[in-house]
């Protein structure tokens, strides 16, 4: 079974990319990440930085997760990021996503032995 850091890794990580003004990226990269199998989902965030130093935040500031759950951390530099969102009238099987490229402070919650991010939480 994959784990929740490979999962973490499949669904948010894309260090070699830089999408610029690739407007197909998010239709492309939800596709090949497999997350349009079953449904679209909604909203997902990929981050192109090197893996090292997304793991890094897990030392970084300790936060309050969305759910409620105290091992989120928020990174202290800002990263290069990509938010796809499903358009409005986007209907399964074709999911079709807006793409969006921005700077931000990510927050991701992080588990384990060693202590490595299992889910994207938010950018801030
Ligand atoms: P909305 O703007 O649709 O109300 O909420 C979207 C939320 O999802 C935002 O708070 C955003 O930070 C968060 N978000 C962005 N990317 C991801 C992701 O990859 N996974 C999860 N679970 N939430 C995300």
């Amino acid at each position: 079974k994959e784990s929740g850091a490979r999962k973490f890794q499949r669904q948010h990580m894309d260090p070699d990319s830089n999408p610029s003004n690739n407007s197909t990226y998010c239709n492309q990269m939800m596709r090949r990440r497999k997350m349009t199998e079953g449904r679209c989902k909604p909203v997902n965030t990929f981050v192109h930085e090197p893996l090292v130093d997304v793991q890094a935040i897990c030392l970084q500031g300790n936060i309050t997760c969305k759910n409620g759950h105290s091992n989120c951390h928020k990174s202290s530099s800002s990263m290069h990021i990509t938010e796809c969102r499903l358009t409005n009238g986007s209907r399964y099987p074709n999911c079709a996503y807006h793409t969006n490229q921005k700077e931000k402070q990510i927050i991701v919650a992080c588990e384990g032995n060693p202590y490595v991010p299992v889910h994207f939480d938010a950018s801030v």
